[in-house]
């Protein structure tokens, strides 16, 4: 079974120390490809030099674009070198980009001017962007939706965690969705247990958002909270248990989405 991990933040100081052995860990898991998350200027430049170089016998390729919680760091000049970076063939989406009103890290006119800002880099660049939204959902899709007859690659919602309402919303506008671990967690993941069901199987996409979001269903449970790519596998087996289908089907069903919206060359 091969798995491709959508949101891997490689580049995070939590895995300055072991980078390869993450890695390595991940393949020995069956993660033979990721796509790693920019956040910032300085992780997109590290995640797309580390997508060039690959590693330990994972492919990998990146996004670039500026997360809501950096929004006010985002200017012309940002928007200057993220375009260059656009152009370089292992960076496959704009992003992350979006809105996060829960923690409001960057004011809510710095974030919607920096998500619109990456919107149009997206258009510009005809490749899809690589969203994030939290408490902003209202707002937020009627951003994107007034974009959409610009972004010609589409789009995806990284870390969807919302219910079946929000989930309709999304694939109504033709979005995909990630999965991630919040998925195993039975108390804080209702609705997004509710919704998995429902995502039609061409639009469903499995990642970690590692070193986030540690799998609660993880057995034995690691020593450290700090989350690994090695882990798309309890995902993988929480999406499949949902949907009533075999772990395989959801693996086989989620490469060729993530191949069909990111645009990655075939194995
Ligand atoms: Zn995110």
């Amino acid at each position: 079974m091969r798995l491709v991990d959508i949101g891997v933040n490689l580049m995070s100081r939590q895995f300055e120390g072991d980078r390869d052995e993450v890695l390595q860990r991940a393949r020995q898991a069956g993660v033979e490809r990721m796509v790693l998350t920019g956040t910032d200027l300085r992780s997109s430049e590290a995640a797309a030099e580390a997508a060039r170089r690959a590693g330990q016998g994972v492919e990998l390729w990146s996004t670039a674009g500026v997360h809501p919680h950096h929004a006010s760091d985002f200017d012309d000049a940002t928007a200057a070198r993220l375009r260059e970076l656009h152009r370089e063939g292992r960076v496959v989406a704009v992003g992350e980009c979006g809105l996060d009103y829960n923690r409001n890290f960057s004011p809510r006119e710095a974030q919607l001017a920096a998500f619109e800002a990456q919107l149009g880099l997206a258009a510009e660049a005809g490749l899809p962007v690589f969203l994030h939204q939290r408490d902003a959902h209202d707002e937020f899709l009627a951003v994107l939706r007034n974009a959409w007859p610009s972004l010609a690659r589409g789009a995806v919602v990284h870390c969807f965690t919302e219910g079946p309402e929000a989930a309709a919303d999304y694939l109504e506008l033709g979005c995909h969705l990630g999965i991630t671990g919040w998925v195993c967690d039975e108390r804080r993941g209702g609705d997004l247990r509710r919704a998995v069901a429902e995502i039609p199987a061409d639009r469903l996409l499995l990642e970690t958002d590692a070193p986030y979001l540690l799998p609660r269903n993880l057995d034995p449970r690691p020593a450290s909270r700090r989350n690994e790519p090695r882990h798309l596998p309890a995902v993988l087996a929480a999406v499949a248990a949902l949907r009533g289908e075999t772990p395989g089907a959801v693996a086989a069903a989620a490469w060729e989405a993530t191949h069909a919206v990111f645009g990655l060359e075939p194995a």
